[in-house]
């Protein structure tokens, strides 16, 4: 009603500007997993736990054997737009997967989060956060590492929980998203357990850590996640033009399939999922694949941080390129080029 007396203009309490913000970092279970596994990998951690119950909508726990964060700074990892992960400088550094300083703030105003912590030399300590009221930093027992625990997603938004979709698919999200997660990161051994009917669970996906040069370690991580016929069934692409690198799979076009099933992109190690590298896609396979059919990939571009903005949609994964024309030209000639010269060599084979 705009007769109504005009009402003074406020600043938000934090804990709502938190619960705003939460509706841009977590949509589902499956964001969650996201924000706390790249927390983890920002951690410098080797291995990465997942246990989820009820598709995520119970219990999310992440344990990684990274750095850890000192006592004294835990109730800071729950504040918003705290971080570590910038000094200013390197604000729009991608190379750190996550730095806007609101995951966790985020997640502990829509659920029930306790966070468990130790750095090498100290002792363990956890915090714990529900609807945005934070507690008492606690001494804890754990050997090494963090353990994030989430309980109870959206329990006081209940608009928020109707929204969520069956405990399966909800599953089915996390699956997807630890699989991509996995991809960004060969050098990290990871599981999944779904422990819904309590005690250990079941592993629902596990993968090794590895050593070994790194794209023969990429190459060995694709295999187990997309499956070794993509490997076998894939060129090899490496490419790089004014400071973008782009390398990876491609699907041999024999290899393509009706629907879009395996097309992976990671930007600087992170997970994307982007119009315009999709569009380069098409445009790169439009010689060799008739438009109902769908190629594979997993393609790894790499870029000065400063030259691509992660940050439009901090959960949706949207990409922003300072330059879009010098990545999609480099991603359609790379392709072109690595997918002719297959052919090529299949020609000259069937021709001797
Ligand atoms: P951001 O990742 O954008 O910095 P978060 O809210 O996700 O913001 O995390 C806040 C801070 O908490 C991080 O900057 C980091 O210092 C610390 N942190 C979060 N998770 C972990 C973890 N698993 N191991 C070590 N430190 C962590
Ligand atoms: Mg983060």
């Amino acid at each position: 009603n705009i007769s109504a007396p005009r009402r003074p203009i406020r600043q938000l309490d934090d804990a709502s500007a938190n619960r705003i913000a939460a509706g841009e970092v977590v949509e589902r279970p499956s964001s969650v997993v996201k924000e706390l596994v790249e927390n983890a990998m920002d951690a410098g951690a080797t291995r990465i736990d997942i246990a989820i119950a009820d598709g995520g909508k119970t219990l999310i726990r992440v344990t990684d054997d990274g750095q850890g964060i000192p006592a004294e700074e835990l109730p800071l990892a729950l504040s918003r737009h705290a971080t570590s992960k910038t000094d200013g400088a390197d604000l729009f550094n991608i190379r750190y997967l996550g730095f806007r300083g609101e995951a966790l703030p985020s997640i502990g105003s829509v659920a029930r989060l306790t966070i468990t912590s130790r750095v090498q030399g100290a002792e363990a300590h956890s915090l714990h956060v529900s609807g945005g009221q934070i507690g008492a930093v606690k001494p804890a027992a754990l050997t090494r590492g963090t353990v994030v625990e989430v309980r109870d997603l959206f329990h006081a938004t209940p608009a928020r929980l109707k929204f969520l979709r069956s405990d399966r698919a909800e599953v089915q999200a996390i699956n997807d998203m630890v699989k991509r997660l996995a991809m960004a990161a060969p050098e990290i051994g990871m599981t999944l357990r779904d422990v819904s009917g309590g005690g250990e669970g079941r592993v629902t996906f596990s993968v090794e850590r590895q050593g070994g040069d790194l794209i023969s370690v990429r190459d060995a991580r694709l295999a187990a996640i997309i499956g070794r016929d993509f490997v076998q069934n894939a060129v090899t692409v490496e490419a790089e033009r004014d400071g973008v690198r782009v390398s990876g799979l491609a699907g041999l076009p024999t290899y393509s399939r009706g629907a879009a099933v395996a097309q992976f992109f990671f930007i600087n190690g992170r997970p994307v999922r982007d119009k315009l590298l999709i569009g380069a896609l098409r445009g790169a396979y439009a010689d060799f694949l008739s438009r109902d059919r769908h190629p594979a990939v997993a393609l790894f571009i790499d870029c000065p941080p400063e030259r691509v903005d992660v940050n439009v949609h901090p959960a949706k994964a949207e990409v922003r390129f300072r330059e879009p024309g010098v990545v999609r030209g480099l991603i359609i000639s790379a392709l072109k080029h690595a997918l002719a010269e297959a052919g090529h060599r299949a020609s000259s084979t069937v021709g001797a």
